[in-house]
């Protein structure tokens, strides 16, 4: 593709995406057909459109969903709206797996090959093999249907509400419109995401989580439970009890609830969240954003997706009393691109709340206002890292900053940003509820609260569960059922470790876990049997670390691919002739998680060495 503007025209398909999304253009300098007298005496575009560059991404879904991939002269047209250089926009585009430059059918399938669906026998399109007439099959990273392995998402391109062209119930089902839901805005084209051979209901009934009901749930409790879809049953299930709470209690005090709690981050790092909202709060730089970040990716985590899907209105009700904390007016939801239907949920429950009052002007009578803006990921896992979400929701290629400036201080448009995933966020509702203190006697002094573990592999009852931190490893997989041929277990998924079964005794604390030398990471426990040889998964995560490295540092860049290639030479070897690999990689692996800039590079080299050192692959 060329990459400065060429002869190359949008098809008017193309060009209904992007006006829907920008609007009519006003000018021939913006791409309209026709020159008026006007744009012969001054330009426009310039500074305004540039100040759009944020939509870049958003555009770039607009033609991909209405035609199934970006055609030059879409994207010229694209550029020519937001004044965008192509060549910047290529690179953006190119970014993104979710995303083809080249023509392909409008049905895509994505067939997840990852750890889980690995696991359940998934394999990948080289050994699969056969074509299906009118759809694209793409191999996957992990989709995030785990507790169904093996998972497919299958999207449909096409004008909003246009019946699909190319149904192919066999391999390709048509997506049917989730019960009771009326989404507040309709989707841009008919997009769905199901595990193979399983109705799209069937996600939001609750099989997800196998202790559905049980009374002792705090973060789940409504999940399988309440109409998702439904505000007033949510608030019968004790929905804004919390917002109503924090309002009583005013920002700085909502700060110290959360402080005091101990509640920590739940994505991986566990900084504590009270003080990062405290740091945001007293930037005298305004505005303040709130970022949700939604984009769980790492091979093995579902959580976010099951609590988006069954509970949207705790993430839309926790999101606004952290605006509240922060002094926020606008919140970021940024979602994986491969999560259609907590996308639908939540658009709906966005709606009704500012159909309610409870999102927008003047909150509940508070003179406190705050809106939702959902951003979609486009299949990046890095975009997972809180700099690099940043630069994708700004239109840029989503690769991680060089810290500090750290985001309190200049994050999502160089303005103070907290920054917190899903289950963070719901976390502060039984804070807040609870109190302080009462939430904090639940775990151990060091991790308080409840956790969500993310069990798939080889367990009778896979699916999303909650403990209380300190529960052991063997508590959980005891609920979940594990076979006699238990082999491993990776804890924290690509980025986490491996450990034997022997070790069921780990508390998983966050303390606990590092004693033991190991990481609970995003709450992934992945059980692994002996039917899929260890090698193989090995080779599937260092893979995955290659084609996710966004290539910005050479110690990540560089050695994810050595790290593939010397786990090549020794799959099939063991012993004395793996010997020389093995020190190759263990020099790789230090290499990466001393020098690369972000936590994808440090981590890339973890599970690998946990299988050498732990469980004694290729000895
Ligand atoms: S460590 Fe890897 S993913 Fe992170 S910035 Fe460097 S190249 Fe990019």
């Amino acid at each position: 593709m060329d990459l400065r503007f060429g002869d190359s025209k949008p098809t008017d398909e193309e060009r209904d995406a992007v006006d829907a999304l920008l609007g009519p253009p006003e000018s021939a300098w913006e791409g309209a057909d026709d020159r008026s007298d006007a744009d012969l005496r001054w330009a426009r575009g310039g500074r305004a459109a540039r100040d759009r560059r944020d939509l870049l991404l958003p555009g770039l879904h607009a033609l991909n969903d209405r035609v199934g991939w970006i055609s030059e002269g879409g994207l010229d047209y694209l550029c020519r709206r937001l004044t965008v250089p192509p060549a910047e926009a290529y690179g953006v585009a190119t970014f993104y797996s979710m995303f083809s430059l080249k023509p392909r059918e409008r049905t895509v399938v994505r067939v997840c090959t990852d750890l889980a669906c690995a696991v359940r026998g998934a394999v990948p399109s080289a050994e699969r093999g056969g074509a299906v007439a009118g759809v694209t099959v793409e191999d996957s990273p992990c989709l995030g249907l785990c507790e169904r392995a093996p998972a497919v998402l299958t999207i449909r391109a096409g004008a909003p509400g246009a019946p699909p062209r190319t149904p192919n119930r066999r391999s390709a089902p048509r997506p049917q419109a989730p019960d009771g839901l009326s989404p507040a805005h309709p989707a841009p084209a008919e997009i769905s995401a199901r595990p193979a051979f399983e109705d799209e209901a069937e996600g939001r009934r609750g099989e997800a989580v196998p202790q559905a009901g049980d009374p002792a749930l705090i973060l789940l409790r409504r999940v399988g439970v309440v109409d998702p879809a439904s505000l007033d049953d949510y608030r019968a299930h004790g929905g804004y009890t919390a917002l109503r709470r924090a309002f009583a209690l005013g920002p700085a005090a909502v700060i110290r609830e959360v402080t005091d709690a101990g509640l920590v981050g739940r994505g991986g790092a566990a900084f504590p969240t009270g003080r990062k909202w405290q740091a945001t709060a007293a930037q005298p730089d305004h505005p303040h954003y709130l970022v949700c970040n939604a984009d769980e990716s790492e091979p093995g985590t579902f959580k976010d997706r099951v609590l988006m899907e069954g509970d949207p209105y705790a993430l839309v009700e926790s999101m606004t009393i952290a605006a509240y904390a922060v002094g926020a007016r606008h919140g970021y939801l940024y979602l994986r691109g491969e999560y259609p239907r907590a996308r639908r949920t939540l658009e709906h429950a966005i709606g009704e709340a500012r159909a309610r009052g409870l999102l927008g002007e003047d909150i509940l009578g508070q003179g406190f206002s705050f809106d939702i803006e959902i951003r979609r990921g486009a299949g990046a896992y890095i975009c997972g890292e809180e700099t690099a979400l940043f630069n994708s929701i700004e239109g840029y290629r989503g690769e991680p900053r060089s810290k500090p400036p750290f985001p309190v201080e200049k994050g999502l448009f160089g303005k103070p940003t907290a920054e917190n995933n899903v289950e963070t966020l719901v976390n502060v509702l039984p804070v807040l509820t609870l109190g302080a203190a009462a939430y904090a006697a639940i775990g151990t002094p060091k991790s308080t609260g409840p956790k969500l573990f993310c069990v798939s592999g080889a367990v009778s009852r896979p699916g999303l569960y909650e403990l209380p931190f300190g529960a052991t490893l063997g508590d959980l997989l005891g609920l979940a059922g594990t076979p006699d041929t238990l082999r491993a277990i990776l804890l924290g998924g690509a980025a986490g470790g491996f450990v034997r079964p022997d070790e069921l005794d780990i508390p998983l604390t966050f303390e606990g876990t590092r004693e033991a030398g190991t990481t609970l990471g995003s709450g992934v426990v992945l059980a692994i049997d002996d039917s899929v040889p260890l090698p193989r998964l090995l080779l599937r995560v260092a893979e995955f670390f290659r084609d996710e490295s966004c290539g910005q540092c050479v110690p990540c860049r560089v050695g994810t691919v050595r790290q593939e290639e010397a786990l090549h030479r020794i799959a099939d070897r063991r012993g004395a002739a793996a010997a020389a690999d093995i020190a190759l990689l263990r020099d790789v692996g230090r290499a990466m998680r001393d020098a690369s800039i972000c936590g994808l590079g440090q981590a890339a080299w973890n599970a690998v060495e946990s299988a050498i050192d732990r469980l004694g692959a290729y000895a």
